[in-house]
């Protein structure tokens, strides 16, 4: 397990927005509320591009999960949660923060954003234990609760605050989570998530297919499973250079797939390559924008004719790749 900063870095970024200060002026829920809400828009974009990148390509990614696009928040997980209750106007701790377009949960029509949960097939996550402020353990542990229930009877029942109940039947989607940090402009792939900053240059892309590239990117990364290469086979420069790339040239492949147009690869990688480059990991692990851009581009007719004959891009079956994936890995039989 590698260390997780980064999520100090999201609650923390919520934090500044919520303390309680007993000398402070009085508390402008509706500001409140209005803050979590610009987080929960740039969330639900993101959550919905995940979706449709992880939905899309189910036929050649590494692992699949049952899934139903239904993604929680935890008044614990604040800085001041006795804050974030009032502006949210919720009772306890739990509620929808977003159901990805096109999901199970956003088709159900159930999931409001703020809609109070006190039911995960029969448990109450109100009822586990929580720290008194920034703890994000139980929003991990209640995600991980409905995958096992997701996994293990295929079906979920979901209880609100006013008593309603929703049942939702999952689909297929590739196993990674979607994560959006409270604070910073960085994107990460750890082999499970992909995790990106709120300041990320491309949340401001009015084009969602441009800000899937990056998304694509980061989702790369696991597809390819980076990270536990890197792992096994250290982190040279050269290693870094060589995923990088993969990572990039893989993106249109992405797009293509979940119904995206994929030289919208090309173009993220020009308009956020020219204006920031040095700010994404550091330059020397990468070659530059537009020989990136370059590379990208030098897949789009293979895939366009893939799309043309077969209706989808077996990026599985035919990228190219630059690292051996098999490389490190234990040659005999494993216990
Ligand atoms: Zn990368």
């Amino acid at each position: 397990m590698r260390p997780y900063g980064w999520r100090r870095a999201l609650l923390a970024g919520m934090a500044a927005l919520l303390t309680a200060n007993s000398d402070a002026p009085p508390v402008d829920y509706a500001a409140e509320r209005a803050a979590i809400g610009r987080y929960q828009d740039a969330d639900q974009r993101l959550q919905n591009v995940g979706w449709q990148l992880a939905r899309g390509n189910i036929a050649f990614c590494p692992r699949v999960i049952p899934a139903i696009g239904l993604q929680l928040q935890d008044m614990a997980s604040y800085g001041a949660p006795a804050i974030a209750r009032v502006a949210l106007g919720l009772t306890g701790d739990f509620a929808v923060q977003t159901a990805a377009r096109g999901s199970p949960a956003a088709q159900s029509g159930a999931f409001t954003r703020n809609r109070e949960i006190i039911g995960l097939a029969g448990f109450d996550p109100n009822q586990w234990p929580a720290g008194e402020k920034m703890d994000w353990q139980r929003l991990v542990w209640a995600h991980d609760h409905v995958d096992a229930m997701l996994a293990e009877h295929a079906g979920i029942a979901v209880t609100f605050a006013d008593g309603e109940e929703a049942r939702l039947t999952p689909v297929e989607v590739c196993a990674t989570r979607f994560e959006l940090m409270g604070a910073g402009g960085k994107a990460v792939a750890d082999g499970n998530r992909v995790v990106i900053g709120i300041d990320f240059p491309a949340f401001a892309y009015p084009e969602e297919d441009v800000f899937a590239a990056l998304v694509a990117h980061e989702l790369a990364h696991n597809f390819l499973e980076h990270d536990a290469w890197l792992d096994r086979n250290g982190r040279s420069r050269r290693h870094v250079r060589r995923t990088e790339r993969e990572a990039d040239r893989l993106i249109p492949w992405l797009l293509a797939n979940a119904g995206y147009d994929p030289q919208a690869g090309v173009t993220f990688m020009t308009r956020w390559g020219s204006r920031h480059d040095a700010g994404w990991l550091m330059l020397r692990n990468h070659d530059g924008w537009d020989e990136r851009a370059e590379f990208i581009a030098a897949e789009l007719p293979q895939i366009a004719d893939l799309m043309a004959r077969e209706g989808r891009a077996d990026w599985r079956a035919r990228f190219r790749r630059e690292i051996d994936p098999a490389k490190g890995l234990a040659a005999g039989p494993r216990e």
